[in-house]
C-alpha cells in the first residue's frame, strides 16, 4: 500500500471525462453529478463528491461523436477521497486505463488570485523598509502620481493595481459612467443621436461593455494571469461559472453591474475618476513625459487645456483613439503598422445554426434556456499567395470568423456620422434569433502601399477609407449596407426582399462585392466556399452580411521596452491594451493592464520584485 500511497498522493487532474446530454444536468450545472461520478469510475456508489472538483467543462457536439457530451476536466484530492473510503486504493491504483487522461500533480494547482498577490507585494514592501534600513530599493518618499487614460479592461486593471500598491492614480476618460453611457447609447440606437465621446466604443469599461462579452483567449485559459483576470471578475460580481465553462462569457446586462462595483471598489481606494475628460496631449520634457493636457467634453465646445502633472501616464485608449494615435507622432513616438483583418459581418438564424451543429439536438437549445448551449462556430481558412491561388496577391493570408455572437445582435461602433463600421453583442443568455459573427481576412503594410496609403498611420486610413465607403454604400444616416450570401457570391445586387437583420438602424441592399479590393473580395468568397463544407447550410438566403467589419485589433503597435513596459520614445510612458498594438479582446487587455501596472509599480519603486 505504502507504494501505491507515494504514487498517488496530492492531486490528480482527470481529463476528457464525456457525460451524455440526457444524463448531465445541464450547462449552468457546474458541480459533481452522479453521472460524472459514474464516468470517473464505474463504482459511482463508494466515491465522494467532495473529493472531486470540476476545473472545466465544455460542450463537445463535433460531428465526429456519435453522441454530443459534456466534457469535463476534474482535480481528485487523493488524501479526502481516502478518508472518506480507505477501500478506495483499489480504486486509485486502477484508475489510470479506466479514464482516457490522468495528469497527477504532487500539490493543488496554484490558482491565479490577485489580490493575494498585492496583499503579498504590499507585505514584501514592508518587510524591506523595516527590516533593511539601507535597502537599495528605492522607496519613493512621496506617493508617485500616475494617470491612468482609458477605462477600458487594460485601463481598469492597470488602474487597480497600482490603486492598490499605494500609487495617487487618476483614471481619466472620455466617455461617461456605464449609467449615462447606457442612455447616451439607447438615444443612438432609438434615435439615431451619436455622441461622439460616448457610444459602443468609448465609456466606461471600454469597448468590451456593450458586447458579447465573451473571456476566451489565446493566453490560455489556466495560465495564472488569466485566471487572476477571471477571478478579479469574479470578486467584482462575474458567476463562479466563468472559471470553469471552456467558452466563458458574460453578456452586456452582467458587464454593466460588473464595472459599476469595480469603479466603487477604486473610489474607496482612493482613486480620483475623470469622466468626460479627454486627453489630448502630453506634456513632455526632454524624453520624459511630465503630464496631460485634458478637455472636459461634456461642455460644447469641449473645454479645453487643462494642465495636470503625472509622475507616468499609462495609456490604455483602445484602438478607436484615432485623435491619439495622431497625438503621439506629433511628440515623436513611434507607431509601427501591424497587420489586422477586415471583411464583412455575417448573419444567419441562430436556429439555421444550431440545427447545422446540433442536428436533432437543436431542439434543446431552447432560446438559451435549455440544457444545451446556443451553438456557436469557429471557422478558418488559410490562403496560399503561391501559383495558381495568386489572385490573393501574392501575400499569403487567412481568413477567419471572428467575435461571434451567438444570440447576439449586430451593432454599430462607429464614432462619427462620417465612418461606418459595426460589431456584435449579445446578452448572458443569448436568447435573440440570430447568431452573427465577423468574417474577416488579414490585410498587412503590402495591402495598404498597394493602394497608396503609406507611413505609421497607414493602416488607420485603410479602414478609415473603408468605413467612409460603407457609410455612403448604406445612404447615411447609419443605415448599413448588406448583402445575402448567394448574392455576394455571385457578385449580383440583393433584392427587395432581404432576410430580416437584428441590426436596429436600417438596412439597405448594395454591391458588398464592392466594397473592397477585388483581392481582399476574392479571398472572402474563396473562403466562404471552404466554409460551407464544414458548415453545411452557411451559404443560404438567409444569411446576410453587413459592412463593414475594420476594428478587429489595432492597425498600429505602440513600441515599448518588454520588461519595464514604457515606451521606448518616452520614459514615463506605458503605452498598454489593444490600442498599443498587445492585446486583442477583453481578457489579453486585461492581463497586459494588470502587467503593465506591476511594471509600472516596480518602476516606480512601490514594489522590489518583478512579477
Ligand atoms: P478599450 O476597451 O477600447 O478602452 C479604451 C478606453 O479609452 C475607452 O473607454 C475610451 O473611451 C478611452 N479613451 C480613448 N481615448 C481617450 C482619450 N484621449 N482620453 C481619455 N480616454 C480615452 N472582446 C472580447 O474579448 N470578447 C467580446 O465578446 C468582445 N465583443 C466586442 C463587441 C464590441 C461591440 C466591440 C466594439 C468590441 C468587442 N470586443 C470583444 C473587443 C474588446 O472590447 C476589446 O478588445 C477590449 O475592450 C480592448 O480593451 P482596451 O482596454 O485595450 O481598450
Amino acid at each position: 500500500k505504502m507504494e501505491v500511497k507515494d504514487k498517488f498522493e496530492g492531486f490528480w487532474r482527470l481529463s476528457k471525462l464525456g457525460v451524455e446530454v440526457d444524463k448531465d444536468p445541464g450547462k449552468d450545472f457546474l458541480g459533481v453529478s452522479h453521472a460524472l461520478l459514474e464516468q470517473i469510475a464505474k463504482v459511482a456508489s463508494l466515491l465522494p463528491a467532495e473529493a472531486f472538483t470540476v476545473v472545466r467543462k465544455s460542450f463537445d457536439a463535433r460531428k465526429l461523436l456519435k453522441t454530443p457530451k459534456f466534457v469535463y476536466t476534474v482535480d481528485m484530492n487523493v488524501e479526502k477521497l481516502l478518508s472518506s473510503e480507505p477501500r478506495l486504493w483499489d480504486f486509485i491504483s486502477e484508475m489510470e486505463p479506466k479514464v482516457g487522461l490522468v495528469e497527477h500533480i504532487p500539490q493543488e494547482k496554484a490558482v491565479g488570485d490577485l489580490f493575494s498577490l498585492l496583499n503579498d507585494c504590499k507585505k514584501d514592501l514592508e518587510g524591506t523598509v523595516a527590516g533593511d534600513a539601507d535597502s537599495h530599493c528605492n522607496i519613493p518618499s512621496h506617493k508617485p502620481k500616475v494617470a491612468v487614460v482609458g477605462s477600458g479592461p487594460a485601463g481598469l486593471f492597470a488602474t487597480l493595481v497600482l490603486g492598490e500598491l499605494g500609487a495617487d492614480v487618476t483614471l481619466i476618460e472620455r466617455g461617461q459612467p456605464v449609467e449615462q453611457r447606457g442612455r447616451d447609447i439607447g438615444a443612438l440606437v432609438v434615435r439615431r443621436i451619436i455622441q461622439s465621446e460616448s457610444n459602443f466604443c468609448f465609456g466606461e469599461g471600454g469597448a468590451g461593455t456593450w458586447s458579447d462579452g465573451k473571456l476566451v483567449t489565446r493566453i490560455g485559459k489556466n495560465s495564472d494571469s488569466v485566471q487572476a483576470v477571471l477571478r478579479t471578475l469574479v470578486h467584482f460580481g462575474a458567476p463562479r461559472s466563468i472559471l470553469v465553462d471552456g467558452k466563458p462569457h458574460l453578456g452586456t446586462d452582467r458587464l454593466v453591474p460588473l464595472l459599476r462595483s469595480f469603479r466603487q471598489h477604486l473610489q474607496a481606494l482612493g482613486v480620483t475618476i475623470k469622466f468626460g475628460t479627454r486627453v489630448d496631449d502630453l506634456l513632455v520634457e526632454g524624453a520624459t513625459i511630465k503630464g496631460v493636457k485634458v478637455s472636459d467634453v461634456t461642455k460644447n465646445p469641449p473645454i479645453h487645456s487643462q494642465e495636470l502633472s503625472y509622475d507616468a501616464v499609462v495609456l490604455a485608449v483602445g484602438h478607436s483613439a484615432r485623435d491619439v494615435y495622431q497625438m503621439l507622432l506629433s511628440h515623436n513616438v513611434g507607431l509601427v503598422p501591424k497587420d489586422f483583418a477586415i471583411g464583412l459581418r455575417v448573419e444567419h438564424p441562430q436556429q439555421l445554426i444550431n440545427s447545422i451543429q446540433y442536428a436533432a439536438l437543436a431542439a434543446e437549445v431552447q432560446g438559451g434556456r435549455g440544457k444545451v448551449p446556443v451553438a456557436d462556430y469557429k471557422i478558418a481558412n488559410y490562403l496560399s499567395g503561391e501559383g495558381a491561388e495568386s489572385s490573393y496577391s501574392s501575400a499569403s493570408r487567412g481568413c477567419y470568423s471572428f467575435c461571434m455572437c451567438p444570440g447576439g445582435q449586430v451593432v454599430l461602433t462607429s464614432t462619427n456620422p462620417s465612418e461606418l463600421c459595426i460589431n456584435g453583442m449579445s446578452f448572458s443568455r443569448r436568447s435573440s434569433k440570430w447568431a452573427n459573427s465577423a468574417l474577416v481576412v488579414t490585410v498587412s503594410s503590402k495591402d495598404f502601399e498597394s493602394l497608396n496609403f503609406h507611413g505609421a498611420l497607414a493602416g488607420v486610413d485603410f479602414q478609415r477609407e473603408l468605413e467612409q465607403r460603407a457609410a455612403v454604400m448604406g445612404g447615411g444616416n447609419f443605415v448599413v449596407p448588406v448583402q445575402t450570401v448567394t448574392d455576394f457570391l455571385e457578385e449580383r445586387t440583393s433584392g427587395m426582399c432581404l432576410p430580416q437583420s437584428s441590426y436596429r438602424l436600417g438596412v439597405k441592399a448594395s454591391n458588398l462585392h464592392e466594397l473592397f479590393p477585388a483581392h481582399l473580395t476574392k479571398a472572402l468568397q474563396d473562403s466562404i466556399l471552404m466554409f460551407e463544407k464544414e458548415l453545411p447550410g452557411f451559404i443560404s438566403k438567409e444569411a446576410l452580411l453587413h459592412g463593414v467589419e475594420t476594428r478587429t485589433s489595432s492597425p498600429v503597435q505602440i513600441p515599448r521596452n518588454s520588461t519595464t513596459f514604457e515606451s521606448t520614445n518616452l520614459n514615463g510612458l506605458y503605452p498598454v491594451g489593444e490600442g498599443a498594438g498587445f492585446a486583442g479582446g477583453i481578457v489579453s487587455a486585461a492581463v497586459d493592464g494588470l502587467y503593465a501596472g506591476f511594471a509600472a509599480a516596480k518602476n516606480l519603486g512601490l514594489i522590489t520584485a518583478d512579477i
